[in-house]
């Protein structure tokens, strides 16, 4: 599998804790126990202290499922980024490799004007036109003065 194809299953394995994280905001956690009050004060006190636990089992309830609500959406963005990562990488790679081209194609023209300024140029110090601006250089110098281009001498 290439690495392209891999960043499209990872995008589409992010889509899964996506629906988890929006299924856990719909998700209910329990009602809410209020305190009442009843006649006797020992009653009162039991219902109170039951209420009480259910409250802080309901609000535990809603911690984990912020926790989950992150963890499912963190996930999902991690996996979705490296999927796109991936993707963009190979494309990336692609273009380095054009430019490569591209290069080594200059390098065939500097190699041409090489043998065609030679002939032209009876003297020690031979000049050369950047294939990249024009610019009049001298051979073994490793880049252009005006447009930074490098040279590749033979
Ligand atoms: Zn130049």
């Amino acid at each position: 599998m290439c690495r392209k194809d891999f960043g499209k299953l990872l995008k589409i394995v992010a889509i899964v804790p996506l629906i988890f994280g929006i299924v856990c905001i719909f998700l209910e956690t329990g009602n809410i126990e209020y305190n009442k009050s009843y006649g006797g004060d020992a009653y009162t006190g039991i219902q109170n202290a039951s209420a009480e636990a259910a409250n802080n089992i309901r609000i535990l309830n809603k911690n984990i499922k912020y926790i989950a609500e992150f963890f499912f959406f963190t996930t999902s963005t991690i996996l979705g980024s490296i999927g796109r990562y991936l993707e963009t990488a190979e494309t990336q790679n692609k273009k380095e490799n054009s430019n490569e081209e591209t290069k080594i194609e200059s390098n065939e023209n500097e190699n041409l004007e090489e043998k065609s300024e030679a002939v032209s140029h009876d003297t020690n110090e031979i000049i050369y036109s950047c294939p990249q601006c024009g610019e009049q250089v001298k051979k073994g110098i490793p880049t252009c003065p005006k447009c930074s281009q490098e040279f590749i001498w033979n």
